[in-house]
């Protein structure tokens, strides 16, 4: 791919969103990200990334760990903060530059390379997707006439120029805040070359348009198991699934010793391939000591939402002759389902005993084992 720089626009205010929409997460990724990763991963030198004052470091805290990119300041309007982002890709930028608006978070190399490869024959480019609805006019919630839907087209972003073509252009530019660039090189008289848009590069206008984005991302399917196991001494209760039971023997742990808790964290952390809950969690610090282990539990939730990720489903079996668990099932599925907040037939407690043989049989310990299925963006 020719060399080029980029300006990502993500000034908005988001007046329709709400709030300001290139900051919020999409698959546990600022919305913002997305497009940069794009863009800097196709090659944009720089990519000079255009935000309302006093958002830069919340800018640079979503694009943390990426490189080859500036932050500035946008203006009062659209067109003052594209004019702000040219001006800060320096004069030794190359000439081919991309305009993209953050709201479209899904950019992929096939509309980047057709737009840079239609920069080598016209001095700019749009990609742009035929209107495929029937057009109507109407006023007052009555239909005035049907619009011939012939040359009518969706223009997207990234938009392509001639860095000092579109320079000179919005300097002379006398109109309104133009919705897009292209408008302005229109109006300068320079021809505007039509690339393929994709259907995939929607615009977050509207908060509901996030869902819509979510369930466009590809995602991946995993599992993880995990397996504990404590001693029963002497007590009068045990925790198990987050539940506490009167029972004449306790477990014997560092922390309550649920090890139903304990199993599931470490499910969870092992779909994640993240260590397990001695990685998390080293029983060597204090602090541990006679801790409720849900909080284990929750923090293995953050890190899988922290990744964008989805508990789809879990399943514990609890191994034991006593006490005897099935009295106690129902209230230990509702605590997992309000802990995980998961729909209470995605939860699944489940005991049994083994007929007296091995530790469990001997009454020297409990077992627990539970898997955990969970989505991961792709
Ligand atoms: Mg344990």
């Amino acid at each position: 791919m020719s060399a080029f720089c980029a300006v990502l626009v993500a000034a908005g205010q988001g007046t329709r969103f709400g709030k300001a929409k290139q900051f919020a997460a999409l698959a546990g990724k600022p919305v913002l990200r997305w497009s940069a990763e794009a863009l800097l991963s196709a090659g944009a030198d720089p990519l000079v990334v255009v935000v309302a004052s006093g958002q830069k470091d919340a800018c640079h805290a979503a694009l943390h760990g990426l490189e080859g990119y500036r932050v500035v300041a946008g203006g009062q309007s659209r067109h003052d903060s594209v004019r702000n982002g040219l001006a800060a890709l320096g004069p030794d930028a190359a000439d081919a530059v991309l305009i993209h608006d953050a709201a479209r978070p899904f950019l992929d190399a096939q509309v980047i390379e057709a737009v840079l490869a239609a920069l080598e024959t016209a001095p700019a480019a749009l990609p742009a997707l035929p209107l495929t609805d029937t057009i109507k006019r109407a006023a007052d919630g009555r239909v005035i006439e049907t619009v011939p839907r012939d040359h009518l087209w969706r223009a997207q972003t990234p938009q392509g120029f001639h860095r000092l073509a579109l320079m000179t252009a919005l300097a002379a530019w006398r109109g309104d805040d133009p919705s897009d660039e292209v408008r302005v090189m229109e109006d300068a008289g320079h021809p505007v070359a039509l690339v393929p848009g994709s259907a995939r590069l929607l615009k977050l206008t509207h908060q509901e348009d996030m869902a819509m984005a979510e369930a466009l991302v590809p995602r991946i399917t995993l599992t993880g198991q995990g397996l504990d196991a404590h001693r029963w001494g002497p007590g009068d209760g045990v925790w198990l699934c987050g539940v506490e039971i009167a029972h004449d023997q306790s477990l014997i742990g560092h922390s309550d010793a649920d090890a139903g808790l304990h199993a599931l964290t470490d499910a969870i952390l092992g779909a994640l391939g993240d260590g397990d809950i001695g990685d998390h969690f080293p029983p060597s610090e204090p602090r541990w000591k006679g801790a409720a282990s849900d909080q284990f539990l929750l923090h293995a939730l953050e890190l899988l939402r922290a990744r964008g990720g989805v508990l789809v489903n879990v399943d514990v079996t609890l191994v034991c002759e006593q006490p005897r668990i099935k009295p106690h099932r129902a209230a230990m599925r509702q605590r997992l389902s309000d802990l995980l907040g998961l729909d209470l037939a995605r939860v699944s407690v489940k005991a049994t005993t083994m007929e007296g043989m091995g530790f469990t049989g001997r009454g020297e310990g409990l077992f627990a084992q539970a898997i955990a299925t969970i989505t991961l963006p792709a």
